[in-house]
């Protein structure tokens, strides 16, 4: 008998109706002969529409108590799952995230998973119950208080609770059919893909690609435990993400050159005018913006002017953090030595993903040719051994991205790319 891990998210557990068909699928899965553990996201919107609610009271809300609030999401859902699947007679029990043993940090509102000890859990499902846990939850060791681990977290979770319980699969239910070469609202002929490295799936999962979190991945390549991507609606072989290809009937399945185009519009680009060209000045930026606790993406230096001897530093962050960055920079502004500060908040970064990159040459050329054909002007470039990223303007991103899509011959021959649910929120 095997162990599964199975994560449904919010848009799948929406309404009473997704609760009872999401109840039937986890009971085909132990019908099938499977411990089945759930762990589930609010219902819908429902966590968004806590953080609204908790606005309208107070502007900042206090981390400890936010958490309380957004934990009960989860704990609606849970309790609402394990009544349905009693009542299609199979056995059920709910469990919090700190009765499932999630153990983190005290960091409110992104807390660390430090350890799970899932006792309880297995207990449970040893007694032949299916096990439903809150997910994006836990307890913070110290404290004692309840933490969530930032948006999306109950992706991490299922892949901490399936490590901890020595699952032989973790499968993250959601509202399209996998992973995609494109963001399938963008990009109507993005095609599912069957598998994707680690490597890869964390490249676009750090690039705007939302199937997935970036967490979650670096956790599941950590404990080596291979995630099944796959919809809660259709009944579909999804996307598997693991450390070796794995094999479909008798085909093997190879890395592709390219796995897929990312976007991202959540950034801003601060560009700092007039920096004297001498040593210390770029540390002296980054350590006012590093002790601001602010995470950097980009960075670009131009070539100072010769009469001047003066440069402009660019660089990219979270938009969310733009005026925390800007203030920061104002402050020391004697201390830095600049003349202005420039705020742009109208940028997109579309991103190139395939380890084959490493040994095809001319991959770099065709994706900046794919993006001049369709007249969209490059303000930023940035590589890694298995990516490239530029920044555009922001409303050039979904043309450019449909653009290098085509050039890379990524588009499939049907639209297949079917986004289930959700409200994009
Ligand atoms: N309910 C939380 C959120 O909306 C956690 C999750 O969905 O994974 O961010
Ligand atoms: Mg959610």
């Amino acid at each position: 008998m095997g162990l599964v891990v199975q994560k449904y998210g919010g848009s799948s557990v929406a309404d009473a109706e997704g609760i009872k068909r999401v109840a039937k699928r986890i009971v085909e899965a132990k019908k099938n002969g499977n411990q089945v553990v759930a762990v589930v996201s609010a219902m819908g919107d429902t966590t968004d529409e806590l953080i609204d609610l908790a606005e309208q009271v107070s502007p900042i809300p206090a981390g400890r108590e936010l958490d309380m609030l957004l934990t009960a999401g989860e704990r609606i859902s849970m309790a609402l799952l394990a009544m349905a699947i009693k009542n299609l007679g199979h056995e059920a029990q709910s469990f919090t995230g700190s009765q499932a043993g999630v153990i983190t940090d005290s960091v409110h509102n992104k807390a660390r998973i430090i350890d799970v000890t899932p006792g309880r859990i297995r207990t449970s499902v040893d007694e032949g119950n299916i096990a439903i846990v809150a997910g994006f939850q836990g307890v913070s060791q110290d404290s004692k208080d309840i933490t969530t681990l930032g948006r999306g977290g109950s992706d991490t979770t299922a892949v901490a609770l399936a490590a901890a319980l020595d699952a032989d699969v973790c499968e993250i239910y959601t509202d399209v059919d996998g992973v995609f070469t494109a963001d399938p609202r963008v990009v109507k002929k993005a095609k599912k893909i069957d598998w994707i490295s680690f490597e890869d799936m964390l490249e676009l999962a750090a690039n705007g690609s939302k199937v997935l979190l970036h967490r979650c991945v670096e956790y599941a390549r950590r404990y080596d435990i291979p995630i099944h991507v796959r919809s809660s609606f259709s009944g579909l072989k999804g996307t598997w993400v693991s450390s070796e290809p794995i094999e479909q009937g008798d085909k093997q399945v190879e890395q592709a050159i390219i796995s897929g185009v990312a976007h991202d519009t959540s950034e801003a680009k601060i560009t700092v005018v007039g920096v004297p060209d001498k040593p210390g000045e770029a540390a002296a930026i980054f350590r006012t913006i590093a002790d601001a606790e602010i995470n950097i993406d980009m960075i670009v230096q131009n070539v100072s002017a010769a009469a001047t001897g003066l440069t402009d530093i660019s660089f990219t962050l979270p938009k969310a953090e733009g005026r925390k960055a800007i203030d920061a920079l104002e402050k020391n502004r004697s201390g830095i030595g600049f003349d202005s500060l420039r705020y742009d908040d109208q940028i997109g970064k579309i991103s190139l993903v395939g380890a084959g990159m490493k040994t095809n040459p001319g991959v770099t050329a065709d994706f900046f040719k794919a993006l001049s054909d369709a007249g969209v002007n490059i303000e930023l470039i940035s590589t890694s051994e298995i990516r490239i990223s530029v920044v555009t303007r922001k409303d050039d991103v979904n043309e450019a991205v449909r653009a290098v899509h085509t050039a890379f011959g990524l588009d499939s021959d049907s639209d297949e790319a079917v986004v289930y649910g959700g409200t994009g929120r």
